[in-house]
């Protein structure tokens, strides 16, 4: 496609999203993020979400999940709530998770079940904050993207090729042959930002601005890897625009695993559950 401009995402710029931490911040202040993730045999999926929101910043996380998967969890993390979502009162239950929260990540390991479509759908199309929308919340959208124009509240979208194939009802491999205007296409049928992620990762808004992230390497491409760029943006978007939160969560991810190549000199082996744990050296140097 000839025509399409896209903005290179730099340090600079991202780093000027970051306002210097106040010193009388408290966890509520500095962002409280619900990640709606997660199901029996896919619980990392939410811990790795949850995780990355809370070394990117943010002062309260708190997974809400089923309840199998909540009492799983529960002996597991430390720093992280559990709130239940009753698959038998799926909307109040929500609802009660939601009160008070400033952001929501929600799709990664959570399932494509009639309960989580009936979840999703409270979430993304009735809350009217903001969300990141991922993984199996995406695939609950597949074929009918205009659905996810009705939202209300803002929505940031990050699919990975195969993901934004089947919400835009054609193949990964068609995606790729037109990554630009596959990206174009889905902002305006579904009015959210979209983030097409892969090696250099682009960008669309409702706005029209396009941005690509030329930081990264092959070693983000592990297991997990997409769940931890869901975290950082519901953190970031705590006291960041849409759009910027989406562009800071892409670069500083992409960063971490440049990071990772630098400290190992190998751009393989790493795990996604290590990404969390390079993002603070990461916003020390973006500051
Ligand atoms: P997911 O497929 O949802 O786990 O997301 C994979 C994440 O890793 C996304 O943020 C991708 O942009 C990133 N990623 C995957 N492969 C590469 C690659 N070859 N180079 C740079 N980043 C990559
Ligand atoms: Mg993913």
């Amino acid at each position: 496609h000839v025509g399409f401009v896209a903005e290179v995402i730099r340090r600079e710029t991202v780093g000027s999203y970051f306002a210097p931490r106040e010193a009388s911040v408290h966890k509520h202040k500095a962002g409280d993020v619900l990640v709606v993730a997660g199901s029996p045999g896919k619980l990392g999926a939410s811990l790795l979400t949850a995780r990355a929101a809370m070394r990117a910043g943010a002062g309260l996380v708190t997974i809400g999940t089923w309840p199998e998967a909540a009492t799983s969890l529960e002996s597991r993390v430390v720093e992280v709530m559990t709130t239940r979502i009753d698959p038998n009162r799926i909307g109040p239950s929500l609802d009660a998770a939601l009160a008070g929260r400033r952001t929501v990540a929600i799709g990664p390991g959570f399932g494509l079940g009639p309960e989580a479509r009936a979840a999703v759908d409270h979430v993304v199309l009735g809350w009217d904050g903001f969300k990141v929308v991922d993984a199996d919340a995406i695939t609950h959208f597949a074929g009918r993207p205009e659905s996810l124009a009705q939202a209300k509240g803002r929505l940031v979208l990050t699919p990975h090729p195969g993901e934004l194939g089947r919400l835009l009802g054609r193949s990964a491999t068609a995606i790729e042959q037109d990554r630009f205007g596959a990206v174009r296409e889905a902002v305006q049928r579904t009015n959210a930002t979209v983030i097409l992620k892969g090696a250099r990762t682009i960008i669309a808004t409702p706005e029209g601005r396009l941005f690509i992230c030329m930081a990264g390497n092959p070693a983000l491409a592990t297991a997990g890897s997409g769940d931890v760029l869901t975290g950082l943006i519901a953190a970031f978007a705590c006291s960041m625009s849409a759009d910027e939160a989406a562009c800071a969560g892409v670069l500083v991810h992409a960063l971490a695993g440049d990071l990772w190549r630098a400290r190992t000199g190998c751009d393989r082996g790493l795990f996604a559950g290590e990404i969390p744990d390079l993002v603070p050296q990461i916003l020390a140097a973006l500051a």
